[in-house]
């Protein structure tokens, strides 16, 4: 193939790839694709992968054959989810195919392969690169139209440029009138330059996001003057990170557009929360609304707006929550509602409207995968710092606990200062446990009298990113704060209150956000039991001891279980993580009582009870749920990590000498990503596993999610 051809070539795989939105890969059924262009930045990474490579091999790999063996285009859904389509074209006298699409169709495919590469077999691709170019479609339809465009293509008209560039033309033209005036107006030359002239074209009347949807095609279309600014925008987001780029949207339109007042909001869970904002009512004030409304999906499908009542909470020391009237402009990405623009201002130009809410629409692919990729690198970090935490909370030793934890704590939180109080329930006060970084003597009463007090009344921590800003008043000089930053959390096991930790002064003098909050809600449990723990170890009543340990064997109750359980399952749905949960009966335990006495068996469960605990990492709490059976939360644990684990606990206690007999264990595991939402419901799954190894014949592991596949409609 001449050097020349190949170009062209390339030029209009490119110029269909940027039309589409889908990615084109060309293959010749030899190892290496020939040309591409717009190719999935995840099929690249599995592509190269070690681990993934065959899995993709037995998809688009084996596309070329099945696609010329079948003489027209298949289409297939890979292991990544992706949505393809091999059509077959004809390259001068030789077959090709073009793998065309690599695109998430559904919304919860994309969403499956962001828990992949978060926490699960695809977290060791670098986020960036991962994420880099991800492809997101709504629906069917730009795949199929693609395809047909290359089915026509594939005939010889492909060798003559002049000729294909003007089929092109008239699909596009027949498609879509109105953008294909633009181009009727330009002469069509025979050069590569002039090719690259109506690719640029095509790129200026490529308006369209992979959500638009059908019945707008008649609205007007924007200006090209307009359309080279949003581009230019467009081009610029994606260097900058997610929040940057969501102010960068703000500037943009308030500018622009001259509206006042403006926020962005992001879809978290079943709201929609405000994360940026600029100009007068919004900043300042945490806003909302709820994301279920069915108006808001009618809305971003017709591409509107609406008028809708938000919930405002100000936070200052207090909180206060008022209404407040937004017209929200919301969009989808893969039919799911993700976000809004939000204004509070009263937009009376309807041209104005019809343009932001094109605007939000073309904007939000990009969007998502700035939000995606942020998110990603977000919980990577979080998992380090977490990790990080729960290692050094092993290393520390007794003396200093609570000065090395909050130390520990300040490090992960880059703080300079930290103070650990404790809640004292009789006196109802706090009273300092330790403190970092301090320049004064802080004992006495004022210590948590301006802040802490409040949040710990309240249940709810405070991040300040300025106390001016919040209407609160600056702490007494003699403390010599260096920034007007600050968190305060307070940590709490059930309904019970238990300390404050505070934080201020970062090393670099930034402010503490959001991103610090999710850490130490990730933190405090930990630190909730150690101070249980050792709050309870304190006291010399042996009552109130057992009221959260068991007497036997030392480990924690079910009680107390119950209450953790509560809680790890919030923070797992919260955060994403997984958890798992097992339960643990000793294997023909009756026996053991009968023939060596009923202390001899007290004896064995101690040692049990011991062997447990041993065989523990930091962060999991190991209980005796009744009897002789016992159950251990591991908190931020994969099922397959659990089951190893489990396993692991199996063959100590089966290796363990007991002074009677050999005594071995049956395990059942469940995990929260099997939908177990409550702790009844792990507990029963966990439950239904054990009677399944005991059914199998005892000292053995099983787990409930092999239970409910071997058992289809359970
Ligand atoms: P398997 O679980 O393998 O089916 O047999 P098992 O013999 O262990 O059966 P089951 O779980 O029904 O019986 C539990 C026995 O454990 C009953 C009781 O003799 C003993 N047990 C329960 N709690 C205690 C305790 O606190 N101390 C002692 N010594 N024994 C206990
Ligand atoms: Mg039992
Ligand atoms: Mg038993």
């Amino acid at each position: 193939m001449t050097a020349n051809r190949k170009n062209t070539e390339k030029q209009i795989i490119e110029l269909l790839a940027e039309r589409s939105g889908l990615a084109i890969v060309v293959a010749d059924g030899k190892s290496e694709p020939i040309d591409g262009a717009n190719n999935n930045s995840m099929c690249r990474a599995l592509y190269n992968s070690k681990e993934f490579a065959a899995s993709c091999q037995e998809f688009c790999g084996h596309a070329f054959e099945r696609a010329i063996e079948a003489g027209k285009t298949i289409a297939y859904e890979c292991h990544a989810g992706l949505s393809c389509k091999a059509v077959p074209i004809k390259r001068e006298n030789q077959q090709a195919v073009a793998i065309i699409g690599r695109t998430f169709l559904k919304a919860a495919d994309y969403r499956r392969a962001t828990e992949r590469a978060i926490a699960e077999d695809w977290k060791d691709f670098s986020p960036t690169e991962f994420f880099e170019n991800v492809l997101l479609t709504g629906s069917a339809q730009p795949l199929e139209k693609l395809a047909g465009q290359l089915e026509k293509l594939s005939d010889e008209d492909k060798n003559d440029f002049f000729r294909a560039a003007n089929l092109l033309r008239d699909q596009e033209k027949s498609d879509d009138e109105q953008s294909s005036a633009l181009i009727d107006n330009q002469p069509f030359g025979k050069t590569t330059t002039e090719l690259g002239a109506l690719i640029q074209q095509f790129h200026n009347a490529n308006t369209e996001t992979f959500d638009a949807p059908t019945e707008n095609k008649q609205q007007t279309r924007e200006e090209p003057e307009e359309i080279a600014a949003w581009r230019s925008l467009f081009g610029a987001l994606l260097k900058l990170d997610y929040r940057q780029a969501c102010r960068a949207i703000l500037e943009f339109l308030h500018k622009r557009y001259a509206v006042n007042s403006l926020a962005w909001f992001e879809r978290r869970e079943d709201r929609l929360e405000k994360i940026a904002a600029i100009g007068g009512s919004l900043e300042n004030v945490q806003v909302a609304v709820a994301a279920d409304d069915e108006r808001l999906n009618g809305t971003a499908r017709r591409g509107g707006s609406l008028v809708l009542e938000a919930q405002k909470t100000i936070v200052s020391g207090e909180i206060a929550r008022e209404n407040l009237t937004l017209e929200l402009f919301p969009f989808s990405v893969a039919g799911e509602i993700r976000g809004a623009l939000a204004i509070s201002d009263r937009i009376e130009d309807k041209n104005i409207k019809q343009k932001l809410a094109r605007f939000c629409r073309t904007v939000a692919s990009e969007l998502e995968i700035l939000r995606l990729r942020s998110e990603l690198s977000h919980r990577v970090s979080l998992t380090r710092a977490v990790e990080k935490f729960n290692e050094n909370l092993k290393k520390i030793d007794s003396e200093d606990f609570w000065l090395s934890l909050t130390q520990i704590s300040a490090e992960i939180l880059r703080a300079e200062r930290a103070s650990l109080l404790f809640f004292n329930e009789k006196s109802n006060t706090l009273l300092p446990k330790a403190v970092i970084g301090a320049v004064n003597d802080l004992s006495g009463e004022k210590i948590g009298a301006r802040i802490a007090q409040t949040v710990l009344e309240n249940g709810n921590p405070l991040v300040v990113a300025d106390l001016a800003k919040n209407g609160i008043e600056s702490s007494p000089l003699e403390w010599q704060y260096k920034t007007d930053s600050f968190i305060s959390y307070p940590i709490f096991i059930g309904e019970r209150k238990v300390a404050v930790m505070n934080f201020t002064d970062r090393a670099d003098r930034s402010s503490f956000g959001d991103y610090d909050l999710e850490l130490l809600q990730s933190i405090t449990p930990q630190i909730a039991v150690a101070i249980d723990r050792a709050s309870l170890k304190d006291k010399a009543g042996k009552y109130e001891q057992l009221s959260v340990t068991d007497e036997l064997t030392g480990l924690l109750n079910k009680r107390y279980l119950k209450e953790r359980l509560t809680e790890e399952i919030k923070r797992s749905e919260r955060h994403g993580f997984p958890m798992s949960f097992m339960m643990i009966d000793v294997d023909e335990f009756k026996p053991y009582n009968d023939n060596f006495g009923h202390l001899a068996g007290d004896d064995a469960l101690k040692i049990v009870g011991a062997a447990l605990k041993e065989g523990l990492r930091g962060a999991d709490v190991a209980a005796r749920f009744g009897g002789e059976e016992f159950s251990i939360l591991l908190p931020q644990t994969m099922c397959e990590e659990a089951v190893m684990i489990a396993e692991r606990i199996r063959q100590r206690i089966e290796t363990t000498e007991f002074p009677k007999r050999k005594v071995t264990i049956s395990i059942g595991v469940a995990c929260s990503s099997s939908g177990l939402n409550s702790p009844d419901k792990l507990i029963e799954a966990a439950d239904q596993a054990v009677y399944e190894a005991k059914r199998k014949g005892r000292n053995n592991v099983q787990t409930f999610d092999d239970l409910t596949k071997s058992q289809p409609g359970k």
